[in-house]
């Protein structure tokens, strides 16, 4: 059962180091960084807190985020790309898979996406689908898709070994194996040096959809903006609490508590070594 954010351990948010978010109706509203998430953004970072942004979006536009935010790495494609860009430094990528496995994967994501548009109307490639490298995503113009045209979608996919995941943005399709948690685990390792699975219980998941599902599981404090509520039906593995306010105003609201709880008490040693610098 969801538990009101009010409920967070106090504990938890003076031991807290770092928080991964979801970006879209997470961060955004109508696609724009709400200014109180910006400034949200801004605060945890004085506060000493990681940050590491996890969505569905293309690799491309994650490395967008990674520069122009004051975040510690991005991860793209659901998990199955990633990116640290630290002003000054050269930028470093990774991918969950290898380029031959991508290349071989998405042949096949575009074959299973020819066999669909004769079957449901309308369907095309998203517009962002050309910048992906990993995974590809559908919609339809003017419309969203009905459950069944996404349950067909997923039938699919599965029938060549992949999985459909929903956004509250658009459909995609993958072969790759990587999720937001498995994703943000090979990440903070490769591009921070954090294990991530030793400090999960160290960080904040928060996000708003059903691809967050698998991060709502693996964070054993996971948080969910109060619009994610017509999606809970569809996640398996909801999380644990609710913010009070939807979207970027849901974040800020997480951001108020830890921040809050931080400052009543200065005598909470952080539970990690050194970290390699922002
Ligand atoms: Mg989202």
């Amino acid at each position: 059962m969801l538990r009101p954010l009010s409920t967070l351990p106090d504990d938890l948010a003076r031991s807290l180091v770092g928080i991964a978010f979801d970006v879209d109706d997470t961060i955004t509203r109508h696609g724009r960084l709400e200014e109180p998430a910006c400034a949200a953004l801004w605060r945890l970072v004085h506060a000493g807190v990681r940050l590491a942004a996890c969505t569905g979006r293309p690799l491309v536009w994650a490395r967008t985020a990674a520069s122009l935010l004051p975040i510690d790495l991005a991860v793209a494609e659901n998990g199955g790309a990633w990116v640290r860009a630290v002003p000054g430094s050269p930028r470093v990528e990774g991918f969950y898979d290898p380029e031959p496995a991508r290349m071989a994967q998405r042949a096949v994501l575009h074959q299973v996406f020819e066999r669909l548009r004769h079957e449901i109307a309308d369907l095309r490639i998203s517009d962002d689908g050309p910048e992906r490298l990993v995974d590809l995503t559908l919609d339809a113009p003017g419309r969203t898709l009905t459950p069944a045209e996404v349950a067909r979608i997923g039938q699919a996919i599965q029938a060549v070994g992949g999985r459909c995941l929903v956004s509250s943005v658009q459909v995609h399709i993958t072969l790759c194996p990587a999720d937001k948690a498995s994703g943000l685990r090979r990440a903070a390792g490769e591009l921070l040096g954090i294990d991530l699975d030793a400090q999960r219980s160290h960080w904040i998941f928060i996000g708003d959809s059903p691809n967050d599902a698998e991060a709502f599981a693996y964070f054993e404090h996971s948080v969910g903006v109060a619009n994610i509520e017509p999606f809970l039906p569809q996640i398996s593995s909801p999380p644990r609490y609710l913010t009070r306010s939807d979207r970027g105003l849901g974040f800020a609201e997480l951001a108020d508590q830890i921040l809050a709880a931080r400052s009543s008490s200065h005598t909470s040693p952080l539970p990690h070594g050194p970290l390699p610098p922002r």
